[in-house]
């Protein structure tokens, strides 16, 4: 559970929050308020696991390949939910 910038409970689901991007919004448990991610910062965390995808694209070996679109599809789970900061969202 992550901390509720409106209450600060633990009131956020991390299942929620790995899922989070602008415009789709996480309730809080505790309080119901919305809380989301702002758009430059979530897209700040989605650029170390895209790199690692896109360069995949240019390499010929099928293992190094694939060992980085694994790597960078988990980088693009982790990287926004221990990294991206919530904040507040009005209804
Ligand atoms: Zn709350």
């Amino acid at each position: 559970m992550f901390s509720c910038p409106h209450c600060a409970e633990q009131g956020i689901p991390a299942l929620r929050k790995s899922i989070l991007s602008p415009g789709l919004l996480a309730t809080c448990e505790s309080c119901g308020k919305p809380s989301g991610i702002k758009y430059a910062s979530w897209l700040t965390a989605m650029i170390p696991g895209s790199a690692l995808m896109i360069t995949a694209l240019f390499t010929d070996s099928t293992s190094v390949e694939w060992t980085l679109n694994i790597v960078g599809f988990l980088l693009v789970i982790a990287v926004p939910l221990l990294f991206t900061p919530l904040h507040k969202e009005q209804h």
